[in-house]
């Protein structure tokens, strides 16, 4: 649930999606393992895409910090989880035919 005039922390989420502009790479994220990025519950959503980068993308040099956050609200939490599971599933096959 987003109030009017009230910015959405991360403690109002259930998962958060970040996806890579540079390589496309799509995940969901529990905030909890976030906390490596300094993400806390207090921290605004807008400020997230600032402090995660794409890990598969340093990795490879690159900067990945072409980050786009889709959040999913705790309210919402019935619907957006069977989206996640798509979207793991999907990541999964991916992440395989490149390795192959
Ligand atoms: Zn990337």
């Amino acid at each position: 649930m987003v109030l009017p005039g009230k910015e959405p922390v991360v403690a109002q989420v259930a998962s958060i999606a970040v996806e890579c502009g540079d390589c496309g790479r799509n995940r969901w994220w529990r905030p909890d393992q976030l906390k490596r990025f300094g993400v806390t519950g207090n921290t605004p959503l807008s400020a997230l895409s600032g402090r995660i980068v794409c890990s598969a993308c340093r990795a490879e040099g690159l900067p990945g910090a072409t980050i786009a956050i889709q959040a999913a609200f705790i309210d919402d939490r019935q619907r957006l989880r069977s989206e996640a599971r798509m979207l793991n599933d999907r990541e999964v096959s991916v992440e395989g035919s490149r390795r192959a």
